[in-house]
């Protein structure tokens, strides 16, 4: 948070001054803290052959996904159309982890064509995988450790109700699978869900990941997921990850020393890489003072950036047109019919009608959940990288709303 705090004292007025030219609501992603990010994981995990697969999901514009190619990460995709803009975006098919749940075979068999790698998590998939393909392809495979973790419970994945993964108590039934279609296992994987706040949580997966794959000799590498937490407001409390590098690294290496060969490590963080290089800008229309509270009404809403209303996630605001002056108490929401709250009760430098607010960690699932609720465009989108500003994406207009609907006489 004194990151982000830093960073906006010395940048808001040119986050403002983009508001000029590009109007609002406007996101802007700042590519130097993607790099930022990048560089931590990397760096805390120099003594492992270490490979990201960045979650596009998080954030799938082509100028993002460049960016990512050009810092040296990989792909996770959890759809064919995700693959198809990493291949878009300049990926080759072998820097792409396809991870599906619950897809039809039909889209399995589409990524094996384009030679993406595949990751199963269900065991009538994995029967089906190898009868079709046997050996000739090999595939990963994801396992739920049945392991809480994460904060939000909307977003948990490896709990004992959640439809991810092949269960690790169904280990004996999988290795039947295998060695009946000769199915290569080339990866094991694990996602445990987002926001885990204690790295000893990793650590557990760990052992058991490196416990599991004593059954599968031919691995190449071992996928533990996401699950990074990255700080929304003060005294959230993140992943330490140069710890969780020092201390995982070691495990892994003796692992890898015990299992006779060198496999790599791979992680597919999405917030990590992208939720705090966003700020999502508006303009705020009116100040309507209630009986209860002062709002602060904007330009944008749960139309443009769903998770305060979808996951009740804490999303820093501040006032960049009048950041110093006396503090008081808003709730700022958003423009749509339907309840439209982007943050509650939040102490903010006084605000008048026509400043500009950031919404802060808007980079990951903020444009790519969002929507044309009504009838409003979606923001344009901006990536600053090394003091230069690139237009990524364009407004919409109402030919966008038009487009695909089909004209009726009657
Ligand atoms: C969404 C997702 C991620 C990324 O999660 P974050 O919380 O954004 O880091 C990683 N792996 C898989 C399989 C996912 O579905």
């Amino acid at each position: 948070m004194e990151e982000l705090n830093d960073y906006l004292a010395k940048k808001g007025k040119k986050l403002e001054t983009l508001c000029e030219q590009f109007g609002t609501p406007l996101y802007v992603y700042d590519g130097d803290i993607i790099e930022r990010q990048y560089k931590k994981l990397t760096s805390s995990f120099s003594s492992v052959s270490l490979k990201i697969k960045y979650a596009l999901k998080a954030n799938t514009n082509q100028g993002i996904l460049k960016l990512m190619r050009k810092l040296g990460s990989g792909l996770d995709a959890v759809s064919i159309e995700e693959v198809q803009l990493g291949l878009l975006a300049g990926f080759s098919p072998e820097e792409i982890l396809f991870t599906p749940n619950g897809v039809a075979f039909d889209e399995l068999k589409k990524a094996v064509e384009i030679g993406v790698k595949i990751n199963i998590d269900n065991i009538s998939v994995l029967e089906h995988f190898g009868h079709d393909y046997g050996d000739k392809v090999p595939c990963c495979i994801r396992l739920n450790p049945h392991i809480m973790a994460g904060g939000n419970t909307h977003i948990q994945t490896g709990h004992i109700d959640s439809k991810f993964g092949i269960s690790i108590y169904q280990l004996r039934h999988v290795e039947r699978i295998i060695k009946n279609y000769n199915i290569r296992i080339n990866g094991l994987h694990i996602h445990t869900g987002s926001e885990i706040l204690d790295s000893s949580v990793f650590l557990r997966v760990a052992d058991l990941m490196f416990e599991t794959a004593q059954s599968f000799p031919e691995l190449e590498f071992i996928d533990f997921g996401s699950g990074f937490k990255v700080a929304y407001k003060d005294g959230d409390a993140v992943t330490d990850i140069e710890e969780l590098g020092k201390e995982l690294s070691q495990r892994f290496n003796d692992f890898c020393k015990g299992y006779g060969k060198k496999l790599e490590l791979w992680f597919e963080p999405g917030k990590f890489l992208v939720s705090e290089c966003g700020f999502l800008l508006v303009k705020v229309n009116v100040i309507k003072q209630t009986l209860s509270t002062v709002f602060a009404g904007v330009d944008s809403g749960q139309n443009h950036l769903i998770r305060p209303m979808f996951y009740d996630s804490h999303h820093h605001i501040a006032n960049l047109s009048n950041p110093n002056d006396k503090p008081r108490i808003y709730s700022v929401v958003g423009y749509i019919c339907e309840t439209d709250t982007l943050g509650w009760d939040r102490k903010i430098s006084e605000i008048r009608e026509g400043d500009i607010l950031a919404i802060c960690n808007a980079g990951a699932y903020g444009f790519s959940m969002s929507n044309n609720y009504n009838s409003r465009m979606r923001p344009p989108e901006i990536l600053i990288y090394k003091d230069k500003v690139h237009l990524i994406r364009k407004r919409e207009t109402i030919e966008d709303l038009l487009r695909n609907q089909v004209e009726v006489e009657l």
